[in-house]
C-alpha cells in the first residue's frame, strides 16, 4: 500500500496501529499534541488481557519486550469491607491471563519500535475538513495543516477527528473518580500497605469505593469512586488538596483508617477524574478516508478494556490495511465492522461490572462475580 497514514494520538492504540503498519511497510505519520513523550506522566499499572491487548502486542511483534515488563505477583486481588474485613483473596500464583504492566513503560516499548520521526510531538489538532473523494485536511493549533487520504482518530475521549463520522459525545456517567498516589508505602504508610496487599484491592459501598494498585517502585495508586454529580464536585476545591482530602474522607465515614489512609495520606494533589462515556453501540456510516480507534471510538467508563480495546483495534486496522493494499474502503469496512460489536459489547459488560464494583448489593456482588467466573476486572 503507497497511501500514507496519518494517526491523530500516540495513546497506546494510535501507536500500536503505527507499528503494526510500520512491521508491514506501510508508510505512517503519528501527530501527538503532548510536547513530549514524557511530557505528561503515564502513571497506573494496566492488567493487559491475554483475549486482546497480548493479542495485539503479538500482531505488532513486541510480546518479548512486553514480557519484560511484567510486575511479577501485581495479579494478586482482594476485595474488602468497608472495616477491613477480607472478603475475597485471591493470591497471584502466576498462571492468570492479565499480567500488570505500567502503562508508561508499555507506551515506551511501542515508541521505541518505530523510527523517531514517526511520532511529530507538539503537534495538536485543532480541527479536520473535508475535501471530497476521501481526502481530508488536518489543521494544528500551530496553524500548520497537512491533508491525507487515510485519517485515523485515535485521539481519546474528546477526538477532533471524530465530528467527520458522528455527532455523538461523551456523556458524565454519575461517577468519579479522586485519584491519590503514597509513595515508599511498605515503610511510610505500612497500614494502608498491608490493607492493599500486593496487587489490586476493591473496598466497596453501594454507590462509592477505594480502589488501590501496589504498583512499581512500592507505590500506592488510588482511585476513590463518588457516584456524585458534577455539580456536586465543583463545590469542593481542588487546588486545596487537604481541604479537598477532608471532604472527600466525610464520605467514607467510619470506614476502616487504613483504608481512608489512601485518601487523606496522599503524597500528592488529588486529581478528580470525570468518567464520561460514548452511548453504547456508538457507531457510524462508512465515510471514505477515515475512521476512529479506542476511546475516540468507544468511550467508556473505566471497566480494565480500554487500553486492551485500543490496542487490539490499533492491531485489526493495521491487519486489515495489510491484507487489503489496492482497496482501503474495504479495509475500512471489515475493520468497523467487527470493532463496533466489540466496542458495544465491551461497554455492556462495563456496565455490568460497575453494578458489581458500586451496585445496592457491592462489595458482596463483586465477590459473588469473581466467585462465579473466577474473573477479575
Ligand atoms: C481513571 C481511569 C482508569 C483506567 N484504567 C484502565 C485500566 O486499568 N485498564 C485499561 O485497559 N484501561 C483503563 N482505562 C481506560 C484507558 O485509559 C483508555 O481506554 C485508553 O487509554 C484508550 O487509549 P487510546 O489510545 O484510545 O486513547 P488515549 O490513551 O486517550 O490516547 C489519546 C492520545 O491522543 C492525544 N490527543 C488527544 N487530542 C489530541 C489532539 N487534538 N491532537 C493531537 N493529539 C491529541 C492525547 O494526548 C493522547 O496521547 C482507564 C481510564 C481512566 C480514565
Amino acid at each position: 500500500m503507497n497511501t500514507h497514514v496519518t494517526i491523530v494520538g500516540a495513546g497506546l492504540g494510535g501507536l500500536t496501529l503505527a507499528r503494526v503498519l510500520y512491521v508491514h511497510g506501510i508508510p505512517v505519520t503519528v501527530y501527538e499534541a503532548e510536547s513530549s513523550p514524557m511530557a505528561r506522566a503515564q502513571g497506573g499499572m494496566l492488567d493487559i488481557h491475554d483475549y486482546n491487548g497480548q493479542l495485539a502486542l503479538e500482531t505488532a511483534g513486541l510480546t518479548e519486550e512486553f514480557r519484560g515488563l511484567i510486575l511479577e505477583g501485581r495479579q494478586a486481588t482482594r476485595v474488602l469491607d468497608r472495616d477491613g474485613t477480607v472478603l475475597f483473596d485471591q493470591p497471584d500464583d502466576g498462571t492468570g491471563g492479565r499480567p500488570e504492566v505500567q502503562r508508561g513503560a508499555l507506551r515506551q516499548i511501542l515508541l521505541d519500535s518505530l523510527p523517531a520521526d514517526t511520532v511529530r510531538w507538539n503537534r495538536k489538532v485543532s480541527g479536520v475538513r473535508a475535501l471530497g473523494e476521501g481526502r481530508h485536511e488536518v489543521t494544528f493549533v500551530d496553524g500548520g495543516t497537512v491533508t491525507t487520504s487515510l485519517l485515523v482518530g485515535a485521539d481519546g475521549a474528546w477526538s477532533r477527528v471524530r465530528p467527520l463520522l458522528s455527532d455523538a459525545t461523551p456523556e458524565y456517567t454519575g461517577r468519579s473518580f479522586v485519584e491519590t498516589y503514597l509513595y515508599d508505602a511498605d515503610t511510610r504508610h505500612p497500614a494502608a500497605a498491608k490493607a492493599v496487599g500486593g496487587g489490586s484491592m476493591f473496598a466497596l459501598a453501594p454507590g462509592k469505593g477505594i480502589q488501590a494498585h501496589h504498583e512499581s517502585g512500592d507505590t500506592l495508586h488510588t482511585y476513590v469512586a463518588l457516584t456524585e454529580s458534577q455539580d456536586w464536585f465543583a463545590t469542593i476545591d481542588f487546588t486545596d488538596s487537604a481541604a479537598a482530602a477532608a471532604r472527600i474522607v466525610r464520605e467514607f465515614d467510619g470506614w476502616a483508617p487504613e483504608l481512608t489512609a489512601l485518601i487523606t495520606d496522599s503524597d500528592t494533589a488529588l486529581v478528580l477524574r470525570p468518567l464520561t462515556a460514548l452511548p453504547i453501540g456508538h457507531g457510524w456510516d462508512r465515510v471514505p478516508g477515515v475512521t476512529l480507534l479506542g476511546d475516540a471510538a468507544h468511550l467508556s467508563a473505566p471497566n480494565g478494556e480500554g487500553a486492551n480495546l485500543a490496542m487490539y483495534d490499533g492491531a485489526e486496522l493495521g491487519k486489515a490495511l495489510a491484507a487489503r493494499p489496492d482497496d482501503i474502503e474495504a479495509a475500512l469496512t471489515e475493520y468497523e465492522q467487527a470493532m463496533f460489536p466489540r466496542g458495544a459489547e465491551a461497554a455492556t459488560d462495563g456496565t455490568q461490572l460497575h453494578e458489581f464494583l458500586f451496585g445496592d448489593n457491592a462489595p458482596h456482588s463483586l465477590v459473588a462475580a469473581f466467585l462465579a467466573d473466577d474473573q477479575t476486572p
